[in-house]
């Protein structure tokens, strides 16, 4: 059969570092062969939040019309917790996602990938609803740009929220702006939290379940990570494509699969000695899976 995605139009790469300076991103992207990026805007485990500068927003607009990268999507900081049950923590972590968004609108990036939060003192249904209504927030504050807020699926570690597409779900329902929130599906998160996709039937349950309960048209991005831990481990470890408990199968699924074809496909896998070379292989393999199946 005829594929509808050629190789060359995958919307492939890996998540890339900004040491030296944004625009640094489109340097390393094109030494591993990237067609898609994620980056962070600052540094991610910091509270500070840097203005970007002209100079600086100029010197990445030029790397990134010369790159052969076609979309840049980011991930917010660590520390962000926009379920933070105690008010000093939220109001920090609604101040600064707003800080975020505004950071990717000065840069021409239009997904801001973030996680959910963990719940604290409050149960998971009320975390849920100030998550929602933390974005809520946030979009009114950054009204006119259109940043879509993606919320990227967790593993479900510790009391992290988000860990199934129902609670990914009641967090959409109360956000008010429909158009300004998306979802990231984590491979690793999704397997760790008890979604099987290791068999192409396995694979179909949980894809038509996420279309059911999510909808396709709110995905937005993908991380592609193996996983060290096995299934409904609730442990967030990311291992090399095809080298952890999921295997290269579940990855030829998603390759192959039209649902994904337009959507940014990211690696968070360990980046090796030189802080690239695992990068090379791990793409090279998701790439070999298309063509496997291309014959
Ligand atoms: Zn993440
Ligand atoms: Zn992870």
């Amino acid at each position: 059969m005829k594929k509808t995605t050629t190789n060359k139009e995958l919307l492939l790469g890996a998540h890339m570092s900004v040491a030296g300076g944004l625009y640094t991103a489109f340097e390393r992207a094109e030494r591993v062969g990237c067609t898609a990026i994620q980056i962070f805007t600052k540094n991610s485990n910091q509270w500070n939040d840097p203005v970007i500068s002209t100079e600086d927003i100029a010197k990445y607009r030029e790397g990134r019309n010369k790159s052969k990268v076609q979309i840049v999507v980011s991930h917010d900081s660590y520390l962000i917790n926009l379920c933070g049950a105690n008010d000093k923590l939220l109001e920090k972590s609604r101040e600064a996602f707003v800080k975020e968004i505004k950071r990717c609108d000065a840069l021409e990036i239009r997904h801001l990938i973030f996680h959910p939060g963990a719940h604290t003192i409050l149960g998971r249904k009320e975390s849920l609803r100030l998550v929602a209504d933390s974005l809520n927030y946030a979009h009114k504050a950054t009204e006119g740009d259109d940043i879509i807020s993606v919320i990227e699926t967790t593993a479900g570690q510790g009391t992290t929220v988000g860990s199934s597409f129902e609670e990914i779900a009641e967090i959409i329902s109360g956000v008010k702006d429909k158009k300004r929130v998306g979802v990231c599906i984590d491979t690793c998160h999704i397997f760790a939290a008890g979604y099987d996709i290791r068999t192409s039937n396995d694979y179909e349950k949980t894809m038509s379940d996420f279309d059911k309960i999510i909808g396709f048209e709110k995905l937005h991005a993908v991380h592609l990570n193996d996983a060290k831990k096995p299934l409904n481990s609730h442990v967030d470890r990311h291992e090399h494509i095809g080298k952890g408990e999921i295997g290269k199968g579940a990855f030829g699924f998603i390759m192959n699969d039209d649902r994904f074809s337009k959507i940014p496909k990211i690696l968070e896998t360990p980046k090796g000695e030189n802080g690239y070379e695992m990068d090379i292989v791990n793409l090279r393999t998701l790439r070999e899976l298309v063509e496997e199946a291309s014959i």
